[in-house]
């Protein structure tokens, strides 16, 4: 639908002896490439035209959402002398082909300076830059300054700064970037002109992706890219990044949707529908089965919690307003089953429904075993229920209560709604669950992991789910001890790798983290391992004569799979549930 030549990506020479990871490939060039932005795209064309440039930029916005291409497009923009070198003035059409604008998308022009604050947070980094301030520049139309996590530098760094910014040279222009805003001072904040880069909406990622593995010549299938664009959460980067992933996995001749929810660790749909009937149908025993059985193929305990959330509110927008579409493919069996139990259902137990998953998301997000908090919130949720296990007869009993919801904390409707819910009392304890689960969640900083598999395990409690895509396939460890991590990336890994895990362990474990890169060396990818045990264990299956002898039987026949069963029964006793 899009015109490719018209994009603005990287026209990029075929190399083929190193691969490009996509993000890299299809970085924009200019801004007719930078999906989402509109609003920033239209400001800076009416400044250009008028010739009203700000001094200073702050770019702002999550990661992942393009501050520094963004950045680096601006000083093209600020620097482009045209295809014949004869433009003077800046255009918001930077042509990507002559000098300026080479050197710049390849970070080495002498007048474009890019600065990470996040490591040169002092006043010592600064001077350097307010000194090289007072020369006219080398070569360019502007001297400028890229300063990346700006919020990191330190007080006596950005009042130095300051003075330059209230009286910068005409020939010096700075953009800065950061995801913290709050963190800035308002004094550095009211001499820039200001840009939130947004998220973009899943619709757009999705189109984006789709035109992408398009030019790629990779056939996937649409909800694999619809997963992927949410996971991504609205960050292009990591959206390709995680495609880049997704065609090294598949070996097939299309990227199914169920390949996608494996390496994501997300969860088929259906089977989540599946259990928010039998939740909500107060079936607790069938339904905390289910959750075991997604939890031993791989699903995150909070992704399972998240698409529960999703659920409960497509349900409620079905009720209110039939023919809301999203969280199922319109059409399918699903949307049909979804629609009937939206029908099933009053809006008061939606309601009520939601805000008990969504206080179970969080305590999933922050228990040191997720899983068992999981459990806990469905327990609870079950009991709180209103839907009869054989359905059509709704309650009105629910209804009456949902009058007064508020008037209680949604953790303490076990104790005054009606069990119904098919569990022996044995386990009926659990309902004084709350207690226990606050204190769980008082653990907010867990145990410091002590292999990869367990910072995986994390990121995937954490629901940082792009980043444990990457732990498992990119991450050739050399080297783990607590508050360090040494490993050497593999080709698709991308380059913001080391300082997103680097940030994240500091959040997760409360103490520093440092991260180094190594160039060679290191243990296979965890990915890697897994393959490579899976093909073990097929080697050994097929050395068994009852195997062999079928083999033998049936020329062509292969083993696909080994399944252990005993494996399998005992997964969800383990805290970090080893693949079966
Ligand atoms: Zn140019």
């Amino acid at each position: 639908m899009d015109e490719s030549e018209n994009l603005g990506f990287e026209a990029m020479p075929a190399k083929p002896e190193a691969y490009r990871v996509l993000a890299r490939k299809y970085r924009p060039q200019d801004f007719t490439g930078l999906i989402g932005q509109e609003a920033l795209v239209r400001t800076l064309s009416n400044a250009f035209a008028t010739g009203r440039i700000a001094h200073a930029f702050m770019l702002t916005g999550v990661r992942g959402v393009g501050k520094t291409t963004t950045a680096r497009i601006i000083a093209r923009a600020l620097n482009c002398i045209g295809p014949d070198g004869k433009a003077t003035t800046p255009t918001i059409h930077p042509c990507g082909v002559c000098d300026p604008c080479v050197a710049i998308a390849e970070s080495r022009h002498v007048d474009v300076q890019e600065m990470d604050a996040a490591s040169r947070t002092g006043i010592d980094d600064i001077r350097e830059i307010i000194e090289g301030v007072r020369y006219a520049p080398a070569s360019a139309r502007y001297k400028v300054y890229i300063i990346d996590e700006v919020h990191m530098l330190s007080k006596p760094a950005f009042n130095g700064l300051l003075k330059t910014l209230e009286e910068p040279p005409p020939h010096v222009k700075f953009i800065f970037a950061t995801t913290e805003i709050r963190k800035v001072p308002v004094t550095v904040l009211s001499r820039c002109q200001r840009f939130d880069l947004r998220r973009i909406e899943t619709d757009e990622l999705v189109k984006h992706l789709a035109h992408i593995a398009d030019t790629e010549q990779v056939k996937i299938e649409a909800v694999a890219l619809a997963a992927i664009a949410r996971a991504a959460e609205g960050s292009v980067r990591d959206a390709l990044s995680l495609l880049d992933q997704a065609m090294a996995h598949d070996e097939g001749d299309t990227i199914t949707a169920e390949s996608v929810r494996a390496m994501l660790g997300l969860v088929d749909r259906s089977r989540v529908l599946d259990l928010f009937e039998k939740v909500l149908g107060g079936r607790v025993a069938e339904a905390l089965g289910d959750l075991t059985e997604l939890y031993d193929r791989g699903a995150d305990p909070l992704a399972v919690m998240q698409d529960l959330l999703e659920i409960t509110h497509f349900l409620t927008r079905v009720k209110v307003a039939p023919g809301a579409e999203g969280f199922f493919d319109g059409g399918s069996g699903e949307a049909a089953r979804a629609a009937d139990l939206a029908a099933k259902l009053s809006v008061p137990s939606l309601t009520r429904a939601w805000q008990m998953l969504l206080k179970g998301l969080f305590e999933v997000r922050d228990a040191t075993r997720p899983i068992a908090a999981a459990e806990m919130a469905l327990i609870r949720l079950a009991f709180a229920a209103d839907l009869p296990p054989t359905d059509k007869l709704v309650r009105d009993l629910m209804d009456a209560d949902g009058a007064e919801p508020r008037a209680r904390a949604p953790s303490a409707a076990p104790a005054s709604s009606t069990p119904r819910a098919s569990v022996s009392s044995g386990s009926i304890a659990t309902a004084r669950a709350p207690q226990m689960t606050q204190e769980t969640m008082s653990q907010e900083k867990g145990p410091a992991p002590r292999t990869l598999e367990d910072i995986v395990t994390l990121a995937g409690a954490r629901g940082a789910s792009v980043l444990k895509v990457h732990l498992e396939s990119d991450i050739h460890l050399v080297r783990l001890e607590p508050g360090q991590i040494e490993f050497r990336p593999g080709p698709r890994a991308p380059r913001t790798l080391a300082g997103d895990l680097a940030q994240k362990l500091k959040d997760w474990t409360g103490a520093r983290w440092v991260v180094t890169l190594a160039r060679e060396g290191g243990a296979p990818t965890l990915a890697e391992q897994k393959r490579e045990k899976q093909a073990a264990r097929i080697e050994a299956v097929a050395q068994e004569p009852l195997v062999r002898a079928v083999l033998d039987r049936f020329p062509g026949a292969e083993i696909v799979g080994v399944h252990d069963r005993a494996a399998e029964e005992i997964a969800p006793a383990m805290d970090d549930g080893g693949e079966g």
